[in-house]
């Protein structure tokens, strides 16, 4: 196990993710999460293992055993990195951030919760255009289609917005709308959008 790796939240395995594999969430040592986009998720064996090394602290458990010949333990449910990592400040260029950025809206009608959302180059590829930041906006297929290779200035598209590299923590922000789809309940006191919630 490489706690280095998995503390950027890249590469983590997605199976780990799945509610039956029991994953723990992993805290810094501020207890914050690792990192949100994805989620700072461990499979129970990583975080097992990471405990006999000694380089977590247990924080939550679930209701659940895993035992062998030599030794019988719960299974952790949230787990604290001894030493704090410095958080990265820019988040990964992925499809989900980009969405995320753009809140699932389509950056050229705004039209938002479109399951057919794409991903659009500002200044299409044919005409020099990046896969950037800068340059990658949400837009919906239609806006899409229309837009086709043309640059925005022959069709007078443009984004609502004009697309930045965002920091992690405007993604947070962006992220309170979209939490993911599995939240153990012993998670919740860490994750900001559910303490937000609270009075
Ligand atoms: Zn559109």
């Amino acid at each position: 196990m490489n706690i280095g790796s998995s503390a950027t939240g890249e590469g983590v395995n997605p199976i780990a993710r799945h509610p039956n594999a029991h994953p723990a969430l992993v805290l810094n040592a501020d207890y914050r999460p690792l990192s949100y986009y994805p989620l700072s998720l461990w499979a129970w064996q990583d975080a097992v293992k990471a405990i006999f090394s000694e380089r977590v602290n247990i924080v939550a458990e679930y209701d659940m055993h895993v035992s062998c010949p030599s030794f019988k333990m719960k299974l952790p449910s949230v787990i604290s990195l001894k030493t704090y990592i410095q958080p990265n400040k820019y988040p990964a260029f992925t499809r989900f951030n980009v969405f995320l950025r753009d809140e699932f809206k389509c950056q050229y009608c705004g039209k938002e919760g479109n399951k057919d959302l794409t991903f659009d180059h500002v200044i299409p590829r044919n005409l020099g255009g990046q896969t950037t930041w800068q340059n990658i906006v949400a837009a919906c297929s239609p806006c899409n289609f229309k837009k086709g290779g043309a640059h925005p200035k022959q069709i007078n598209m443009w984004p609502n917005q004009t697309p930045y590299e965002p920091t992690v923590y405007e993604l947070h922000n962006n992220g309170r709308k979209f939490p993911p789809n599995f939240l153990h309940e012993s998670w919740m006191d860490y994750l900001y959008w559910d303490a937000e919630l609270q009075p």
